[in-house]
């Protein structure tokens, strides 16, 4: 039953492992591409698998408004929808109400929302949002929370970290157990310790097959950040995966793995990829820079990608300030394979005990 989660190797903090799922094994640290629509945008399943990527993230909010659960789960579940074989995770739909959705009402029952596409009514209680997840065949579910707007009162963060566990009782009671299936639930407190400290308490008391840090990365800062991952870890189980929600930048994953972080997710390579930004091992770089105009070298010479195996900063550059569409797949598959290339150096360094003096780029402070 569940999902398995074993830890092969560790280097202080940080941890090794691999996470076994109905649809596949994940080695971790590992970092999830963001697939919103039930598609990794400008990316066929087949080249986010050449990255590397052996999970996806899908949006609960997104696929219930279109082209809905049911619909979905009639025409075979969201593996065989979007053609792709491996795991994935579907986030609860908390975290899209809040920023998307409009005229929203957050009650002990549930979020009760319009639709930002066609304004109908829809309430979204910790109960649908699991059944949701289950309609779409997600492997790893997550528990319905409320990300607290950052900065917000003390008083409103911790009312708010209350109600994030009373609908994660719920989301556990509510969740169908199946072989290779799991469910996580997320610590919330803003920036308060103590009141992330108690949720995780009681999220581990609820009893979650991972555990989700939630509500970082929303402006507090990277500082702010580790600090909260440093308070957070102890408190959870050492035998489950950790996954920090919506992080992040290079570095940002390199501090949180050396912190004891075991899965990522962000819109941020995909994201970049079709604004022309890549990440490489030399640092960020903006092909609609005119610098690049006449470059015949590769993106990133140490690259396995076919963005840096076939085309000239050059070329990508034209396909950038031309607006091209094969511009954001090739960024977008160049980024995705950067950070699938980053977790796995990551884990090839715990496990020679070296992390200590790994670093996403040269100095870079973690
Ligand atoms: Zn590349």
């Amino acid at each position: 039953m569940t999902v398995g989660f074993e830890v092969m190797a560790r280097d202080g903090a940080a941890r090794a492992g691999r996470l076994a799922t109905a649809h596949g094994t994940i080695d971790t640290p590992a970092f999830m591409p963001v697939g919103t629509a039930a598609t990794v945008k400008a990316m066929t399943p087949e080249a986010v698998a050449a990255t590397g990527a052996r999970v996806v993230l899908a949006n609960t909010y997104h696929l219930m408004l279109r082209p809905g659960a049911e619909r979905i789960a009639a025409l075979g579940g969201l593996h065989r929808f979007m053609n792709w074989p491996y795991a994935i995770l579907t986030d609860s739909g908390g975290f899209q109400v809040m920023s998307l959705a409009s005229l929203r009402k957050i009650t002990e029952e549930g979020a009760a929302f319009r639709s930002h596409l066609d304004g109908s009514r829809h309430l979204l209680s910790p109960e649908r949002s699991v059944e949701i997840q289950h309609l779409l065949g997600a492997d790893i579910t997550m528990a319905l929370d409320e990300c607290t707007a950052f900065p917000s009162e003390r008083r409103a963060v911790e009312a708010s970290m209350e109600l994030t566990l009373r609908w994660a009782e719920r989301s556990r009671a509510a969740f169908v157990a199946r072989p290779g299936h799991g469910i996580f639930g997320i610590v919330q407190g803003g920036v308060h310790a103590d009141l992330r400290e108690r949720a995780a308490r009681r999220l581990v008391e609820i009893g979650f097959d991972g555990y989700a840090i939630g509500g970082l990365a929303i402006g507090e800062g990277q500082q702010t950040m580790f600090a909260m991952v440093e308070n957070d870890v102890p408190s959870l189980p050492a035998d489950r995966p950790r996954y920090l929600m919506g992080v992040g930048k290079p570095g940002d994953l390199v501090g949180a793995v050396k912190r004891g972080v075991d899965l990522f997710d962000c819109v941020l390579p995909t994201r970049s990829g079709r604004t022309g930004q890549a990440f490489t091992r030399t640092g960020a770089l903006n092909l609609r820079n005119a610098r690049h105009a006449d470059d015949p070298g590769p993106l990133d010479a140490q690259c396995r990608c076919p963005a840096c195996a076939g085309f000239s900063r050059a070329y990508l550059h034209h396909l950038v300030k031309a607006g091209e569409i094969l511009g954001s797949m090739l960024l977008t598959q160049h980024n995705l394979t950067y950070y699938a290339d980053l977790m796995s150096e990551l884990r090839a360094a715990i496990a020679a005990g070296r992390l200590g003096a790994f670093a996403a780029l040269p100095g870079e402070a973690e």
